[in-house]
């Protein structure tokens, strides 16, 4: 009675979830994360369920060998739609369905060849497989591709985990007493089916939340960048320093600013999209000179700004005078222009600073020396004032 009810309520949780899943997929317009294969995953554990549910309890029919090719082929379609979710271009219903042909097929075989038996201990058999290969991915997952998500990641492998054991023990139960084992009354069908039910009734909201957590870093990613270039901006690189100088070990930084020569000249003789084309080039070489852990940002315009961590400045003068000649040596190719376009820029370096609160000051520094660079004739690097005196001969 207890398994029937269970079987009952997690046939239309399943339902439940898919029908969600879908109306998710459906509002997620170009990358829809997977959740369209998680809703076909449902819709065929549930319909499995409900199969199970109409025919009570084990027997040879058409019914049977449709709960039990449903039953396999939902975890690869889960399976499928993690991949999606990671971002790998799968295809959902050739597998699904040359897997469904192939299993019925078994099926039909084991069942005349071997018996009953047989049949149910091969689902459990292969259920156990095919969870073990999904645990060993997620584990593989954890430590390359989904390093970001640790925590949701080790909870889906002890999850999977728990299901793998759980039809490794049918399938051994299922060799040892045959088709008593599936009795309905039986302490382990409770346990297998409470397991289910807690399995259905936890891992659609924590596929949920996966999703949100991805939008929501997507959003916040958005939020923070420069959509033309790329680069961190203005807000972003407050809050940037505002956590590197949290941390009690942080030395100071130097912030260099850099501002593109003669930049208008660019967009009044080519236009503006070739004015587009040199800004993300140079914030190319900006990001890719810069050392791990500084911070580039486009602060407007043709004006870019590097803050330069745990540094002195002989160091930051050295970077700047690399990103000037890198940038004067580096030519872009925009298409319908006969030749590439060069430019140059003028780098204006801060004081050290040690607190987010003197961003500012030290922005007005750069931005005094970059002045002077200009004035100078452009194409140069220029130290602050204070700083200029450190400057190792
Ligand atoms: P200087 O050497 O003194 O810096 O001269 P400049 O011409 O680079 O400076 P100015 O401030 O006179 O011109 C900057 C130009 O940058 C004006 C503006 O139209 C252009 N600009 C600002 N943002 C963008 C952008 O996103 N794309 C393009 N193509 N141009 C932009
Ligand atoms: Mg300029
Ligand atoms: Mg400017």
């Amino acid at each position: 009675m207890v398994s029937t009810i269970l079987i009952g309520m997690l046939c239309a949780h399943l339902l439940c979830f898919s029908a969600m899943f879908f109306l998710i997929s459906k509002r997620l317009h170009g990358n829809k994360m997977g959740m369209d294969f998680f809703a076909v995953g449902n819709l065929l554990l549930g319909s499995a369920y409900a199969l199970q549910f109409a025919e009570g309890g084990p027997a040879w029919s058409w019914m049977s060998v449709a709960n039990h090719t449903l039953t396999l082929v939902a975890p690869v379609a889960y399976w499928l739609g993690a991949m999606r979710f990671f971002g790998r271009s799968v295809p959902l219903w050739r597998p699904l369905l040359a897997m469904a042909g192939a299993y019925t097929v078994a099926q039909l075989l084991v069942q005349w060849g071997f018996g009953p038996v047989s049949r149910y201990a091969m689902l459990s058999g292969m259920s156990a497989l095919l969870f073990l290969v999904m645990t060993i991915t997620v584990i593989y997952g954890v430590l390359t591709f989904a390093r970001d998500l640790y925590g949701e990641m080790i909870f889906f492998a002890v999850l999977i985990s728990g299901i793998c054991i759980l039809n490794a023990i049918k399938f051994v139960n299922l060799l040892g007493t045959g088709l008593d084992a599936l009795r309905m009354g039986g302490s382990f069908q409770l346990v297998f089916y409470v397991y289910m039910s807690f399995l259905a009734t936890v891992l659609p909201p924590s596929i949920i939340w996966l999703v949100l957590r991805r939008l929501t870093d997507e959003l916040r990613n958005v939020a923070a960048r420069d959509p033309l270039t790329k680069l961190l901006n203005r807000r972003r690189l407050t809050e940037a320093l505002q956590r590197h100088f949290r941390s009690r070990t942080a030395a100071s930084a130097y912030l260099v600013m850099a501002d593109v020569d003669h930049f208008k000249r660019v967009n009044d003789r080519y236009g503006h999209h070739a004015g587009d084309l040199v800004l993300c080039r140079v914030a190319d070489v900006l990001r890719t000179h810069v050392h791990e852990g500084d911070l580039t940002v486009r602060t407007g315009g043709e004006e870019f700004v590097v803050v330069c961590m745990n540094t002195d400045v002989d160091e930051v003068t050295h970077l700047a005078e690399r990103l000037r000649t890198v940038i004067e040596n580096t030519a872009t190719v925009v298409e319908g222009i006969d030749h590439p376009l060069h430019c140059t820029i003028t780098l204006g370096i801060s004081n050290a600073f040690k607190s987010a609160d003197a961003l500012t000051a030290a922005l007005k520094e750069a931005d005094a020396a970059l002045y002077d660079g200009k004035s100078a004739g452009r194409n140069r690097v220029k130290v602050a004032g204070a700083a200029l005196g450190k400057v190792a001969a």
